[in-house]
């Protein structure tokens, strides 16, 4: 059966190729497996159960716990060209019983449903009455009380299968499923552990990057003026951080919506279809923002403060890039957050909850101080140990230089010293810079040693400057009244010439994506048929679909139908009005080529070798300490620790090996690897007791590869 996957592919979706798994998932199904799938967001899940629907006889139920993703869904079908409908609580009474009725005749290829259906008998009474050769599960995870999204009405699910006459198979998908949870899924929807297809959570077309020590209002200006014809998300910490955010953009001319829970329902779903139906570019949003938006378009993700753990942050950053073109995924971090979230979690009253978190915000802090690269740092979180470096993100390809700012650096300090270690930023900058502000005068300041030692720079650039002492944790902010400074452990250092400063030049902001003419013209072509047919605009055609006309240049039918994500139906439905709008632009410009790159995964570079922070934890390992104390010697959480001495060792320094897994160890660890295989680390983990670590898994595992 399988034969007839690929045509059907090329001509309602209009791709030439399966993604990676998506084959396999394919021929699972097909050869009446029940299978599970884990896959990243964006990697192409619907794909896997869209594709057997259209080939296997009969309806495919598709439950989706999501009533907003729903319509979309649907609407991107029915675009195709594919018979599909849904149910679920947002039709009304008759609206229902039509689509039901319709369904009990086979109309439909595909029938959307919400859980929750699965409660009502009669539902139930109905699915009897239709032929149903598959039910594909999505967002499977919700099935387990060990997942982050547990729904109780997933447990229906295998019930409603029994009752059906014919026994359908069952493919469950999800982007985030622990070894825990997927045992779950496979133990209650009885699928064989043997059909997991499981691909990588790497995202090869995001690439992430951390901003610090640098003026973030400033920076953002920039990007969004720099990429203000794409479409980004901006998650701020709090609703109010979100308000203030949202009403600086507007001053600024930014077209940009705003969305939290303390919104109106009416005022969120208007600033959520703005942005969807790109009216409006930018989403300044809290985390309530984003379950359940499947727009493929958006180029950016900027997160304004420290997100509380990686699993919130791959998720939320994970938005951006759907349709698989570039998209950029950027923090900006600052000390001052660390401490708020600190704050936060401490006012928790549940112990172990508290600890847990403290752990995981530290993960999330080292994620920001790494000099690693930023995917691999999330790939190895999440348990995967065949990593390389991106050659993508913002480390991986930082070629800034640094220059030593000790003597500057010293200079602040003693001046922060002098005030007393009780005053602000910006006080402390006018002092340096010689100010004759009035505070500055009454407080005496004018006649300190250190008053307008730094006064040929601006109060603007040394505060600047301080921010990134701050953000280096060389100076400190004590959280009162108001903010003020003191100078840290490892400040003291410096200023007693033990220690030297470097410091990197600016990020500069980069446009994600290449402006083309002809890209604009076929955007503006987009939105008007998306405002005539009242579905948002990339259900019309993805951002790659037109970046691919735009490379093709189509001018027949026939070429048409070669760019990718263009089907038969669309062509039809389309064709015409996207190959005029082409024509009319080549005559108007007969040079044009475009200058956007035809996506392939970045090269990847070479290995990133070790730094200077990498060899400060070596020769602490040398000297015979512990991984706890040295983490606790250099400030750092363990984990960072480890992933120093791993890149050590892969780096071909002597790292002692007896030190970090004890020898008792090694033949569970042998027995454990034999059985689990080495692909994942988290297998290996649960066969082994408590105490072995991940980090002397991964190194067991690297030791025996050489
Ligand atoms: P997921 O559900 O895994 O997050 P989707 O199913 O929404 O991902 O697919 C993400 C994007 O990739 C969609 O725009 C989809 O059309 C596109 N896509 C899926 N499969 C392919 C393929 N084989 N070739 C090209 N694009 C694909
Ligand atoms: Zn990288």
């Amino acid at each position: 059966m399988f034969e007839k996957a690929q045509p059907l592919l090329q001509s309602y979706f209009g791709y030439s190729s399966f993604r990676k798994g998506q084959e396999q998932a394919i021929r699972s199904v097909l050869a009446g497996n029940n299978t599970i799938c884990v896959m990243p967001t964006g990697g192409g899940k619907s794909i896997c159960y869209q594709i057997p629907a259209l080939i296997l006889p009969g309806t495919t139920i598709v439950i989706s716990p999501l009533i907003s993703l729903m319509k979309d869904q649907v609407d991107t079908l029915v675009q195709a060209g594919i018979p599909a409908t849904y149910i679920n609580s947002s039709l009304k009474p008759n609206e229902t019983y039509e689509r039901v009725q319709q369904a009990k005749q086979g109309k439909y290829k595909l029938l959307y449903i919400a859980p929750e259906r699965l409660e009502s008998r009669e539902f139930i009474e109905d699915l009897r009455q239709m032929e149903i050769s598959l039910v594909a599960v999505d967002e499977a995870h919700c099935i387990s009380q060990w997942g982050h999204d547990f729904r109780p009405s997933y447990r229906q699910i295998q019930q409603m299968i029994r009752c059906l006459p014919q026994t359908p198979s069952v493919l469950a998908l999800t982007a985030t499923a622990t070894p825990r949870v997927r045992e779950d899924i496979c133990s209650l929807l009885e699928i064989d552990e043997r059909n997991a297809i499981i691909t990588g959570f790497e995202r090869e077309n995001l690439s992430f990057s951390v901003i610090k020590g640098q003026d973030r209002t400033k920076f953002l200006l920039d990007y969004l003026k720099k990429n203000n014809k794409e479409s980004g998300i901006i998650y701020a910490a709090t609703r109010k951080n979100v308000d203030q955010l949202y009403e600086r953009l507007k001053r600024e001319n930014i077209n940009v919506a705003h969305y939290h829970a303390g919104m109106g329902d009416e005022e969120r779903n208007r600033e959520q279809e703005r942005f969807l139906t790109d009216q409006a570019s930018v989403m300044v949003a809290t985390s309530a923002f984003g379950m359940g938006i499947d727009k493929s378009n958006i180029r950016y993700c900027i997160h304004w403060q420290l997100p509380k753990n990686m699993e919130s942050y791959y998720q939320e950053a994970g938005r951006a890039g759907r349709d698989g073109l570039k998209s950029e995924c950027i923090v900006l971090y600052s000390p001052q957050d660390v401490q708020i979230q600190r704050f936060l979690i401490d006012q928790s009253s549940d112990r172990t909850r508290m600890t847990q978190e403290l752990e995981k915000l530290q993960q999330m802090v080292d994620y920001c101080h790494t000099e690693n690269c930023l995917q691999e740092f999330i790939l190895n979180y999440f348990g995967e140990t065949e990593t390389e470096p991106c050659g993508r993100c913002g480390n991986c390809t930082d070629s800034r230089t640094s220059i030593d700012v000790t003597k500057e650096a010293q200079m602040v300090m003693s001046c922060v010293i002098r005030m007393g270690q009780r005053f602000g930023k910006t006080l402390t900058a006018q002092v340096l810079t010689g100010s004759k502000n009035k505070k500055v005068i009454e407080l005496g300041f004018d006649r300190l040693s250190t008053y307008g030692i730094m006064k040929d720079r601006g109060v603007k650039d040394v505060s600047d400057f301080i921010e990134f002492l701050i953000s280096q944790e060389i100076i400190g902010i004590e959280q009162g009244t108001f903010p003020t400074l003191y100078v840290s452990s490892k400040g003291k250092d410096i200023l007693l010439g033990n220690a030297q400063v470097f410091r990197r030049e600016m990020v500069q902001v980069k446009q994600v994506s290449k402006s083309d003419p002809l890209f604009e013209t076929l955007r503006d072509v987009r939105k008007q048929i998306a405002a005539q047919e009242n579905v948002p605009p990339f259900v019309i055609f993805s951002d790659a679909a037109l970046k691919d006309m735009c490379a093709r240049l189509p001018q027949t039918n026939e070429e048409f139908l070669q760019v990718s994500g263009v089907g038969e139906h669309k062509l039809q439905k389309y064709g015409l009005e996207f190959i005029q709008a082409i024509r009319t632009f080549k005559e108007a410009n007969p040079d044009y080529r475009t200058e956007i790159e035809v996506e392939s995964a970045a090269p990847k570079k070479t290995a990133k070798t070790v730094g200077d922070s990498h060899l400060e934890t070596f020769s602490l390992h040398q000297t015979g300490l512990s991984i706890n104390e040295i983490a606790e010697k250099r400030n750092l959480a363990v984990s960072t620790i480890e992933n120093h001495l791993l890149q050590c060792s892969r780096d071909g320094l002597a790292v002692n090996f007896s030190i970090l897994v004890p020898d008792t160890y090694l033949p569970l660890l042998e027995k454990a690897v034999a059985e689990a295989g080495r692909e994942r680390l988290k297998p290996i983990k649960e066969l082994l007791p408590e105490e072995v670590s991940y980090f002397m898994i991964k190194v067991y595992l690297y030791y025996i590869s050489k």
